[in-house]
């Protein structure tokens, strides 16, 4: 029988459990998400008729704290998919230490169909459904895959309107007019920037890398101009439309302006020596570092074997399915694992409500300065966990936050407490 997501990311949890002396009460709590819920929206569209679209939130654990986590707007999306995003929210915000459980929202579509104004209806009828849910102290949404600042905006008056007062801290991600944090923009991606710097030395990385970028959205042309601007050669990029290369490096403003004007990085292709290549080939173009920025699974069995590059930083979430992970720790390539990785975009998240809940904001110094200091810190001390567990980064990240998730599950009690 074929295996659910979740079952996949429940082999990640059992591999780091092996490596703590657990109690039983910790995996019986973690195994399962505490609370689905499913629903159909339905609103009225551009043309008079009434559509509807499936829509979830889930909240997989909240023992350190109210769920966080974003909302997705994808045609693929189903529930299997939510549940394991926010089982991996949980341990990300653990990883980091954040005072936040994990959770995930998505509704099923595809937001390029919607006019402007049936996507508002759609955000709008989306807290509407879930209001009972999410709550500042609760459950706090934010964006993901296609959703945006303006998104977050339009869901955050909705809930204020539901509940009779401006309540900014119950999502993050919103515009900085409406109680956005300076820095969330490019959080994810800066994350990711701060965490290779600092362990440039260790991943023995060139002065110039060559860096191949999968996804070119919010976390994919961010990361793009961090690199490029401290000299780094782009040397390949993709969107959901296809691929372009150039072993030389491509001019990243032209990639920002093909992709705004027409929608898509493939427009570039032709141009002074820009060839356009395959998805599969920009996952083994020849390159230092690799940077899936786009969905799950999108390096697995099949194309593993052929990565060229020594370093992956997963800004996605789960890009690296388990069998290629097998397969990438054998070939020797070190992968910088998602629930640190990308952990850039739910720490200023967490920055944006703290300041929402103080009615104040902070210079994007503090906030850069805040982020370095906080993943850099946890980098650290997983890299130095895998070396001294002899594990991969990956399984010492899970140890890390599992480590956390244990000390507060079993801070209510455990089953040789309440058995003596
Ligand atoms: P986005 O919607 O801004 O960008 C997604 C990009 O992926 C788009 O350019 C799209 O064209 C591209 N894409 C879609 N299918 C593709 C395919 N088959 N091949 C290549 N490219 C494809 O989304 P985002 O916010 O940048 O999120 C990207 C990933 O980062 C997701 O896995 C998300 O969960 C993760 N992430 C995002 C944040 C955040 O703050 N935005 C935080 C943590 C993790």
């Amino acid at each position: 029988m074929e295996q659910s997501p979740l079952d996949l990311a429940l082999q990640r949890l059992d591999t780091a459990a092996r490596h703590l002396n657990l109690d039983g009460d910790v995996l019986e709590k973690l195994r399962y998400p505490r609370e689905t819920t499913k629903v159909r929206l339905m609103i009225r569209m551009d043309d008079g008729s009434r559509k509807s679209f499936m829509a979830w939130r889930c909240r997989y654990d909240d023992t350190r704290g109210p769920t966080k986590g974003g909302i997705r707007f994808h045609p693929d999306t189903n529930e299997a998919e939510v549940e394991t995003l926010a089982f991996w929210m949980t341990f990300k915000c653990a990883v980091m230490n954040l005072p936040y459980g994990g959770g995930k929202g998505a509704v099923r579509v595809d937001p390029h169909t919607l006019s402007k104004a049936e996507l508002e209806r759609l955000s709008r009828a989306y807290m509407q459904a879930f209001s009972r849910i999410i709550g500042p102290d609760r459950d706090i949404p934010a964006p993901d895959v296609y959703t945006n600042a303006m998104i977050m905006g339009w869901i955050a008056d909705e809930y204020s309107s539901i509940v009779g007062q401006a309540t900014p801290a119950v999502v993050t991600g919103k515009p900085i007019a409406l109680g956005g944090s300076l820095g969330r923009d490019d959080a994810t991606a800066r994350g990711g920037y701060y965490l290779v710097n600092h362990l440039a030395s260790e991943l023995r990385l060139p002065k110039q890398a060559r860096i191949a970028i999968q996804g070119f959205g919010n976390a994919g042309s961010h990361i793009a101009r961090l690199f490029a601007a401290d000299g780094h050669r782009i040397v390949a990029v993709s969107d959901s439309h296809g691929a372009i290369a150039r072993p030389s490096g491509l001019d990243l403003a032209r990639v920002v302006a093909a992709k705004a004007e027409t929608g898509s990085v493939v427009a570039l292709a032709q141009a002074d020596g820009v060839e356009q290549i395959s998805p599969d080939e920009l996952v083994d173009f020849d390159c230092d570092v690799l940077v899936p920025s786009a969905l799950e699974d999108m390096i697995h069995a099949g194309n593993a074997h052929a990565v060229k590059a020594k370093v992956i930083l997963e800004l996605a979430n789960g890009p690296i399915t388990p069998e290629a992970d097998e397969i990438l720790n054998k070939k020797g390539v070190v992968v910088l694992p998602d629930i640190l990785a990308n952990a850039g975009g739910v720490t200023v998240s967490y920055f944006e409500w703290v300041q929402n809940k103080q009615c104040y904001s902070w210079p994007l110094e503090d906030i850069h300065a805040r982020l370095a200091s906080m993943i850099e810190k946890e980098g650290r001390e997983i890299w130095n966990r895998a070396l001294e567990l002899k594990t991969s980064l990956r399984t010492a990240a899970y140890v890390h936050a599992l480590a956390r998730l244990a000390e507060a599950i079993e801070a209510h009690g455990t089953q040789q407490y309440f058995a003596s």
